[in-house]
């Protein structure tokens, strides 16, 4: 389980899925990515007080009860199975946000990169700089194309308003802007995107530098679609 920040349908599902948590994967301390894992503790040990969940996190985060404290370039292999994430870190969001990469999960690679890196957009600069920020969403940037891109927030939409508002020549935008519209007015979730998709039309990855991005950025905060 990556970012449990409510403990609630995290247990639905192991429920109906018959499903033992094993490991959670945090990427940063805030609340709404942390807030289950209280919850998930009390639950796990009430089932099986042998059992010792695998709590993963951020060497960089005030997060206290890890069991395990990650940054750059740590494997995490998760416990029985055979899949191993490595850990890249992130700062921007908060200093010392990590995000972690596997090419082992169902049909491809896969990234969990919680408030970095959304669909169409980015995360908000709290703790860290335009400039840090720019060089992680970079990092992300440069993974394989078919890398499914698991980010924590359902924000496409109007994270494409905006980069239709910036942008509102590029039609490759204009294209995921009418997709996204539908899903979502179908009530579906547009997280995976791919980091293909988000290189052709996510318009923070597309700032050749760190002033631009801090600019961009800016722009952001301030817009009301
Ligand atoms: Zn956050």
């Amino acid at each position: 389980m990556v970012d449990p920040g409510d403990a609630g349908p995290v247990l639905d599902h192991l429920k109906s899925e018959g499903l033992r948590l094993e490991a959670i994967l945090l990427t940063h301390h805030h609340t709404d990515h942390t807030g289950g894992v209280d919850d998930l503790l009390v639950h796990a040990f009430a089932n099986d007080p042998q059992h010792s969940l695998a709590i993963i996190g951020p060497a960089g985060e005030p997060i206290g009860g890890l069991t395990r404290r990650v940054t750059q370039g740590d494997i995490v292999v998760l416990p029985d199975t055979d899949i191993s994430l490595h850990v890249i870190d992130v700062p921007g969001h908060t200093a010392g946000h990590v995000a972690y990469f596997t090419e082992q999960v169902d049909n491809g690679p896969a990234l969990f990169c919680g408030d970095t890196l959304f669909a169409a957009g980015c995360g908000r600069l709290f703790e860290g700089t335009a400039e840090q920020m720019w060089s992680s969403l970079q990092k992300l940037a440069a993974l394989p194309d078919e890398t499914a891109v698991y980010c924590a927030h359902e924000y496409t939409l109007s994270n494409l308003k905006f980069a239709a508002h910036i942008l509102p020549n590029d039609r490759a935008i204009q294209a995921r802007f009418q997709q996204v519209s539908a899903q979502r007015a179908r009530s579906e979730a547009t997280v995976p995107s791919t980091i293909g998709i988000e290189r052709q039309t996510n318009p923070f990855l597309q700032c050749k530098n760190a002033d631009a991005f801090a600019t961009m950025r800016k722009q952001k905060d301030s817009f009301r679609g």
